[in-house]
């Protein structure tokens, strides 16, 4: 008995003095943190790319694993707006950036839209963390811009790029600005170039920067010397192997905020959204492969430091109502078959545009699906099509190729929208053998899901409001946050 109290004081002295010592394994303090944020990246675009990557290899009623999708702890996130239930970027955004549920289209400011919202990464900034904010669209766009932008209008992108020289933050990245000299705004600041060098800016097209670059300038920004269409990375589909990626990007980043002071890292994949709201699923699943790739790049920074490092992934909403399984397919799917489609629609729209108007004469109906049937273009198996899918094909080479009526032409605008009529319908019938379904060509109510490995990980278990997020976030952290 006696024996016994002496241990348990013993052991109570030791336990109360460890904290003191250092010894103790207290709570996990995250002292580096990556936020990756797949824009639009709902649970089946996830679904999809893990199947299709099994697929590929042989396995089609397998999944493979994803960087993220091995974490340790995951929730699901609500993602309704303040004034919309069907949020936007920029609603969302700002949500998982300043913890408040603002109206749509609004990026850091309150639903009034006057009232400012501070961000965590601004907190972080404050608080002397290095704080990078990169993504594979323009550094203006809504989710990049909501970490460090105050506007009433996700489209003020003259007014938003002056908000980044305001912030002020170590690293920005993107393809490049929208409207860097405000030729598209009634309320030019002037050239961002200009007013950011002059406010300690360093710009450059090069992934690397020495360290004398690092130390001697106060922020550093990545942009691509020539951005794809939207001031973007390309699509991951469309890449080649001399194109950036957004693992590259990551690692710059990492390069320039590792530092004793910690930092927080907010890399976006912004164009999963873009492909989904083009119901192009084949360049959904690349993209979200992109994603992966630079989780992966953060994975590697966490192996070195598993006690200091929080891996946060998620999404700001689900985009197209995007399902393995649809009308008509029944139980049927085929998501490998998405392998045979070497390029994104986007690009498949100048492809065709280029095969229609380099033939000295029209191409027939059987030329256009013969240039569908290339391995490197869809690699499409018209002897696959049903009839009914055939008559489509037919339709839309009528409408691209053959001359309109000024009424034909405004009907087929609507049931095309701007894209090629060919291009879209083979995207569509691809889609649909391999039994992928859409609902919309917008956004969609659904919770995204939340991944999460490292310091303070246990706290994005459950469900969650996109709200929590950032706050949970600054708890990992031990940062001090005044969100509204
Ligand atoms: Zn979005």
């Amino acid at each position: 008995m006696k024996k016994n109290r002496i241990i348990f004081h013993f052991a109570a002295a030791v336990f109360l003095t460890l904290p003191l010592l250092g010894y103790a394994k207290s709570e996990p303090k995250a002292k580096y943190v990556f936020y990756f944020i797949g824009d639009g990246m709902g649970i089946q675009h996830i679904t999809a790319t893990q199947n299709y990557l099994a697929g590929v290899e042989g396995a089609p009623m397998a999944n493979k694993q994803l960087s993220f999708t091995t974490f340790p702890v995951t929730g699901f996130v609500q993602t309704y707006s303040d004034n919309r239930y069907i949020t936007g970027s920029a609603a969302a955004g700002t949500a998982l950036a300043a913890g408040y549920k603002t109206s749509v289209n609004t990026i850091g400011l309150a639903p009034n839209r006057i009232d400012t919202l501070h961000s965590i990464a601004y907190y972080a900034h404050n608080a002397g963390f290095n704080v990078g904010v990169a993504t594979s669209v323009s550094v203006d766009h809504a989710t990049p811009a909501a970490f460090y932008a105050h506007q009433p209008l996700r489209s003020n992108y003259h007014a938003i790029s002056h908000d980044m020289i305001r912030a002020g933050y170590k690293f920005f990245a993107g393809g490049g600005f929208k409207d860097p000299f405000g030729k598209k705004t009634d309320n030019p600041q002037g050239n961002i170039f200009e007013k950011g060098q002059q406010s300690g800016f360093y710009f450059t097209n090069s992934l690397s920067v020495t360290d004398s670059v690092i130390n001697s300038y106060k922020s550093i920004v990545y942009t691509l010397d020539k951005p794809a269409s939207g001031a973007a990375l390309k699509y991951q589909i469309d890449s080649n192997d001399d194109d950036v990626t957004l693992s590259q990007v990551t690692s710059m980043g990492i390069d320039i905020l590792d530092s004793p002071n910690g930092f927080l890292f907010m890399v976006e994949g912004g164009k999963i959204d873009w492909a989904a709201h083009d119901n192009d699923a084949a360049t959904v699943i690349h993209d979200v492969v992109a994603l992966s790739d630079a989780v992966d790049i953060a994975l590697q920074f966490y192996t070195q430091y598993p006690e200091q490092t929080l891996i946060v992934v998620t999404s700001d909403h689900e985009t197209g109502g995007m399902s393995v399984g649809r009308r008509g397919s029944r139980y049927q799917s085929n998501v490998p078959l998405l392998a045979k489609q070497k390029l994104s629609l986007d690009q498949l729209n100048v492809e065709v545009g280029n095969f229609i108007s380099r033939k000295k004469t029209k191409p027939t109906l059987n030329e256009t699906i013969q240039f569908l049937s290339n391995p490197q273009v869809l690699g499409m198996d018209s002897k696959r099509l049903t009839k009914a899918q055939l008559k489509r094909m037919s339709d839309a080479y009528s409408v691209a190729v053959l001359p309109q009526t000024a009424k034909q032409a405004e009907a087929n605008s609507k049931l095309y929208k701007s894209y090629n009529p060919i291009a879209i319908t083979a995207v569509q019938l691809l889609n649909e053998m391999a039994g992928i379904g859409w609902t919309t060509g917008s956004h969609t109510a659904s919770h995204v899901p939340v991944y999460a490995i490292g310091a303070g990980d246990y706290l994005f278990s459950g469900q969650l409001n996109n709200t929590d997020i950032p706050r949970r976030i600054a708890t990992a952290m031990g940062l001090q946050v005044d969100f509204k």
